[in-house]
């Protein structure tokens, strides 16, 4: 995918949004200037501030800024006779560091960084409207579902500061383990990382794509700030696709000490018979996997509220 491009298509968007803005406020100011009281002391305002803006003198200046603070007072005191809002006043700007402009100074906008991630994630992922945390309905979760949701939940604020790098949700159907995969996705993305979200399913088949030389979008889950791979195991095991695909991913990533979540309904001793020694040693490692165990199979944790 080309950075360049989105970026490009972000910044016209910011822009467009930058002019409705200004246009919206422009028209409420014109709105009130009908009022020939308000017109009066709105267009002294602004020519005290011209002034303000050329001035050179000092004494010039305090007299100016006196006479600005005076005006401002008047405008303050006619809008809350009238309950106007004074923030209608000045435009909306989404982002309140670049003004929607999508530069801070010379730099670009953290907000651009973080909707070209999001942008990235939606491209990368094979859905993109994730539930998050805070659809979980507590009624229907008990204590241990509550505890474990908490820690994902912690894990995320904390990231990168996390002394577990790869997390594994292991839970029947039903015990919502997807669910938690989309929370954790969801809320990387608002962070402003870059997300992955795959089906083993589907990963598998981008590894069979990869491996005939028909599509390079495998690398993108190699890439990824995190991946999340749902369901291991559902998948059919290809010849020298699924394994050798799925440990390099596991690892190049381990090595790149990028996070990796997975979800499965497979035990470890499943997982060691399915696939490998060296997956399931990469698996299991205790010492960089969390492992969570949803021991509920066969209830709702968590409401569809979409
Ligand atoms: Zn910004």
């Amino acid at each position: 995918m080309d950075k360049k491009k989105l970026i490009d298509e972000i910044k016209q968007t910011y822009l467009l949004k930058r002019i409705r803005a200004e246009e919206a406020c422009e028209e409420f100011i014109q709105n009130l200037r009908n009022d020939k009281y308000f017109d009066n002391i709105y267009t002294d305002y602004n020519i005290k501030q011209l002034e303000y803006m050329k001035s050179k003198y000092e004494i010039e200046n305090l007299k100016l800024k006196k006479d600005i603070l005076e005006l401002q007072k008047k405008i303050d005191s006619y809008l809350k006779t009238n309950h106007i809002n004074k923030e209608n006043l000045v435009p909306k700007y989404d982002c309140p560091i670049c003004k929607d402009t999508g530069m801070d100074g010379n730099k670009i906008c953290s907000c651009v960084k973080k909707e070209l991630n999001k942008r990235l994630s939606i491209l990368t992922s094979s859905q993109n409207n994730f539930h998050s945390f805070s659809d979980c309905n507590e009624k229907l979760m008990n204590e241990t579902d509550k505890k474990t949701t908490e820690k994902l939940k912690i894990w995320c604020k904390n990231y990168p500061n996390v002394s577990k790098l790869n997390i594994n949700i292991i839970g029947g159907a039903g015990s919502g383990k997807t669910f938690l995969l989309e929370a954790i996705a969801n809320e990387f993305i608002n962070n402003g990382y870059v997300v992955c979200f795959k089906t083993m399913f589907e990963l598998n088949e981008l590894a069979r794509l990869y491996h005939i030389g028909k599509s390079y979008e495998f690398s993108d889950c190699l890439k990824a700030d995190i991946l999340l791979i749902d369901d291991l195991g559902t998948e059919p095991i290809l010849n020298n696709v699924t394994k050798e695909y799925l440990y390099n991913v596991i690892n190049t990533r381990q090595i790149h000490k990028l996070p990796t979540v997975i979800s499965s309904n497979l035990s470890p001793d499943d997982i060691l018979t399915r696939y490998d020694e060296r997956i399931f040693s990469r698996l299991s490692n205790k010492n960089i996997c969390l492992n969570i165990l949803l021991d509920s199979p066969d209830k709702r944790l968590m409401e569809n509220k979409k």
